[in-house]
């Protein structure tokens, strides 16, 4: 039967084999979809056993493998010099292995619908998520975009990096009007400390994206829903990246009418 599977250390909290099989079911397809704890020394043993498995069509990354993993197979869409992470791996044609990034794409496809063109944009947190979603913002032609660090060093470089024009700001320094902020650090997370921003700067058609799912309605978004601004929560990212993912490994459309039932799963 043909399989992918996510890989990660430690992998039982994912959410990845909850929603690929979700999907495999609803469309009635023959697969599975399943976690593999994998250690950071054994990742080259892991690519050649796979190599060889035939009916493995590929695997999802996470923690702490997506940017050791890009060693191991072949960089076709030059993703180390740009998001610098992948978290997708298939196996093309001739066998060959090749790595991508459906983060990106996962964090773009919930505001496909909003011009950002020449728009300001608030970013909060310079990990490998702000890094996905500033390559996302780095190809929308937006405008001015103030990145919110804790080492507003590391926001200083990824804007040079990626070729946008802003300020990175340590995150005590006020929120801009801007038309689209997004938090990509943990803060606001179950665990973690809150996110303290004042969102009053923002204007009335100002979205706010929080990228943690954990809790779903966090601090950030409660605020602005306070305001009356439009919400955007993580797991439309994290079902975006999956969705993105699954064409890839199983060459099928995610049945992505099927949302709803999907997030309550998740979320049960
Ligand atoms: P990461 O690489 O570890 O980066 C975390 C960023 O947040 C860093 O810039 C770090 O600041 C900052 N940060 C961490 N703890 C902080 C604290 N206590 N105070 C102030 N700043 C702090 O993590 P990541 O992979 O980017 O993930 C970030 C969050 O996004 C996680 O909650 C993750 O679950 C979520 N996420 C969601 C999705 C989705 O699909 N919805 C996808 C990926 C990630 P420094 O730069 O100063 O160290």
């Amino acid at each position: 039967m043909p399989y992918a599977e996510v890989i990660g250390d430690p992998i039982a909290h994912s959410k990845s084999p909850m929603i690929h099989r979700f999907w495999l079911e609803a469309l009635g397809m023959e697969g599975d979809y399943r976690a593999t704890r994998v250690a950071p020394d054994g990742l080259e043993a892991y690519f050649s056993e796979r190599r060889a498995d035939l009916a493995w069509r590929g695997c999802n990354i996470t923690i702490p493998h997506k940017t050791a993993a890009l060693d191991h197979v072949e960089d076709r869409g030059g993703v180390r010099q740009s998001i610098g992470a992948i978290n997708t791996v298939f196996r093309d044609g001739d066998g060959t292995l090749v790595g991508t990034n459906t983060d990106a794409g996962g964090f773009y496809a919930p505001i496909a619908g909003l011009d950002l063109e020449r728009e300001t944009v608030c970013v909060i947190g310079a990990g490998g998520a702000a890094r996905a979603v500033l390559f996302a913002l780095s190809k929308l032609n937006v405008g001015r975009v103030t990145l919110l660090n804790r080492n507003p060093l590391k926001g200083a470089a990824l804007l040079a990096g990626f070729g946008l024009k802003g300020d990175a700001l340590p995150l005590s320094a006020p929120v801009p009007a801007a038309r689209l902020l997004v938090n990509c650090s943990p803060l606001g997370m179950t665990g973690q400390p809150l996110l303290d921003l004042d969102l009053a700067p923002l204007p009335e058609d100002a979205v706010v994206y929080d990228i943690v799912y954990a809790p779903l309605e966090t601090p950030l978004l409660t605020a602005a829903h306070a305001r009356g601004l439009e919400t955007v929560d993580g797991l439309e990212m994290l079902v975006g990246q999956a969705a993105l993912a699954f064409e890839i490994l199983f060459d099928a459309q995610p049945p992505r009418d099927r949302d709803e039932e999907l997030r309550a799963l998740l979320l049960g």
